[in-house]
């Protein structure tokens, strides 16, 4: 691997494949873009979402994937990015490891052809997450990142069964079946919800979700909205890997309106998870050394600051607002969702009723409030 990381390095060739990833360090987005070599992300359900988040992470030079998939390449799956018609037939672990090598052979390839959701599958599935690193660098666990990419409510049980037990931080992708909404979620046991703590959400999309789930009608799929979720997936895989920008806790996206929800998910203290409740406590007895370590680096970087002022002057009167305070998060419960957001299920007790109502018309009366108040202003 000496070679790899003298490429890297080397960010002036234009025939060295990292330049331009490397660049994002010369111009200061990234501190250091060649930690990526030292990562290992596992990605389970190597579908529409997971075999695109797999190229990219791929191409960005990632050190180890670990790839989780059952099924076989269909003819069905050709409306989706990645898969070639030649490999039908393949299974998709064989498959993506014969492209992403391709692509990229630098990236060292687990394929693991199981299902998670037996009880032998999940013990493989256990075990590879928690075989010794494969960078002689590192400590500890195998692991930096689980994406979890799979296309149903069981097999996210799942692998939030497994995270909360491992205290494994993971990331939680999802497209709708009418193809038009998707969301990616950021779980880290203990401070964050677990997918056991809050019912599952998605982006709300505007059409009757009681036409759409029949059975015997399959799903619907679109490569640009498969794209775009794992365009956002691992972009905030590379933000929380390698440390720059704001890492999103949860990031909707409905492509009928445009429009990108965000929030932020606290633990529920009655999880029915027992290895999530664990790690609440664990996060709770942490506090202490948390609040001091927090305070230390606050201390150090307005020592920075008084060292390096950078403008006496502010002539636009920009002002900063502290991002670090404490319990901004507020507690999802189903009365207090963000517009735009709802519960993929029904709760037990409504399930009789109407399912929970789209909000689509909110962001339809901001545009129009936008446009009566440009109105107004060119008027003057
Ligand atoms: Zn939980």
């Amino acid at each position: 691997m000496a070679s790899v990381e003298a490429e890297m390095t080397d960010n002036s060739k234009a025939s060295n494949p990292y330049s331009r990833l490397m660049a994002l360090q010369r111009m200061g987005i990234v501190h250091n873009y060649e930690k990526i070599r030292e990562y290992s992300v596992a990605i389970v359900g190597i579908g529409g979402v997971g075999s695109v988040a797999a190229e990219m992470l791929t191409r960005c030079g990632i050190g180890r994937l670990l790839l989780y998939d059952y099924d076989k390449v269909e003819l069905a799956n050709m409306n989706r990015m990645f898969f070639l018609p030649n490999q039908v037939g393949m299974t998709k672990t064989d498959a993506a490891v014969q492209t992403l090598s391709n692509i990229n052979p630098d990236v060292v390839l687990e394929s693991f052809t199981l299902n998670i959701t037996t009880v032998d599958g999940f013990e493989t599935f256990m075990s590879s997450l928690k075989n010794k690193s494969f960078n002689p660098n590192s400590e500890g666990t195998g692991v930096d990142l689980v994406l979890s990419c799979v296309d149903n409510y069981e097999a996210r049980m799942v692998v939030n069964q497994a995270c909360n037990e491992l205290n494994q931080v993971w990331m939680e992708s999802g497209v709708s079946e009418n193809a038009v909404s998707g969301h990616i979620q950021l779980l880290i046991p203990g401070e964050t919800a677990c997918f056991a703590c809050v019912p599952p959400l998605v982006v709300a999309s505007g059409i009757d979700e009681r036409t759409l789930k029949r059975d015997g009608v399959c799903a619907a799929s679109l490569p640009t909205t498969m794209g775009i979720v794992a365009g956002l997936l691992v972009q905030n895989t590379l933000k929380y890997l390698l440390n720059f920008g704001d890492v999103s806790r949860y990031l909707g996206y409905n492509a009928l309106k445009d429009f990108f929800p965000t929030m932020e998910m606290k633990p529920n203290t009655q999880c029915s998870n027992a290895a999530c409740m664990e790690r609440q406590k664990e996060y709770i007895l942490a506090k202490p050394s948390r609040d001091a370590a927090a305070k230390a680096k606050m201390d150090a970087d307005s020592l920075v600051a008084e060292e390096f002022p950078i403008h006496s002057e502010n002539e636009w009167n920009i002002s900063v607002v502290d991002d670090d305070e404490p319990d901004k998060v507020s507690t999802i419960t189903s009365g207090s969702l963000p517009v735009g957001i709802m519960h993929e299920l029904p709760s037990a007790d409504k399930f009789e009723s109407d399912p929970a109502p789209a909000e689509t018309s909110n962001p339809i009366d901001d545009l129009e409030d936008l446009r009566k108040q440009l109105d107004a202003l060119n008027a003057d």
